[in-house]
């Protein structure tokens, strides 16, 4: 049976009857039914939504005021020579709309300030912080705590990365593990390590969306690609936490 034969209610009948053990149905509804805000359309934000939308989440929402660069186009898979220059979000939404037709895709060219914040994540059931930026991170710590939304936390840098899902009321914030500042990293990477990253990052979102529950709560995972080691280290809600201690009992 050719799927491009089938009209697009066929296609969602046809993709639900590839059901695993521990992915049916109800996750897959779930899913379809979703609106995930991703803070972040490089290396790991572009790997990330194209595993999201080829899975059939119903609305992604990407957020980045920067444009194609150079140096990226060997990690962020998504943007080709012809985009150089061009803003990141516009062509991520022109691309990924490719991917998947019959979902939605909104890009948004500017940068996540208190003052766009709340309409930004409007609906959202998980935040993505694929940013690399303190002042971003917080900001969206901050709505993730106001509605106690997950906020699924990736960073790359050289070869090695780091994801976690802080989830306020559930376990720490991002305040809780990092107080003042995200830790500063030298710019550049190695091309796949995005990719490792990003595909992570999908599947803890689509574990949270689909009712699996998350990961990563409590746990920072911590990739090194000059050994191939995971590790993790854990980390814990601050109960003196100024952002989140009203959530901790
Ligand atoms: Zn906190």
């Amino acid at each position: 049976m050719s799927v491009n034969n089938l009209s697009p209610a066929e296609v969602t009948r046809y993709s639900l009857q590839i059901a695993l053990e521990k992915w049916g149905r109800e996750a897959q509804e779930k899913v379809k039914s979703s609106r995930v805000l991703l803070a972040g359309g490089g290396g790991v934000g572009s790997v990330a939504a194209l595993h999201l939308l080829a899975t059939g989440v119903g609305c992604l929402r990407v957020v980045d005021q920067a444009r194609v660069s150079l140096a990226e186009l060997n990690s962020s898979v998504i943007y080709r020579e012809r985009d150089l220059g061009k803003v990141k979000a516009a062509v991520a939404e022109r691309r990924l709309k490719e991917v998947n037709p019959f979902v939605l895709v909104e890009g948004h060219g500017k940068a996540l300030s208190e003052h766009n914040v709340t309409r930004l994540t409007s609906g959202c059931q998980v935040l993505i912080d694929a940013m690399g930026s303190s002042t971003a991170g917080y900001i969206l710590n901050q709505a993730a705590v106001k509605h106690r939304l997950p906020l699924v936390h990736a960073r790359v840098w050289e070869m090695d990365g780091v994801l976690t899902t802080f989830w306020p009321g559930q376990g720490p914030c991002l305040a809780c593990a990092f107080p003042s500042s995200l830790p500063e990293r030298q710019p550049g990477l190695i091309g796949p390590l995005p990719g490792i990253i990003g595909a992570l990052l999908a599947l803890e979102v689509l574990r949270v969306l689909g009712g699996l529950g998350p990961a990563l709560v409590g746990r920072l995972l911590l990739f090194r690609g000059d050994s191939f080691l995971f590790r993790e280290e854990p980390i814990r809600a601050n109960p003196y936490c100024p952002v989140c201690r009203h959530l901790i009992n």
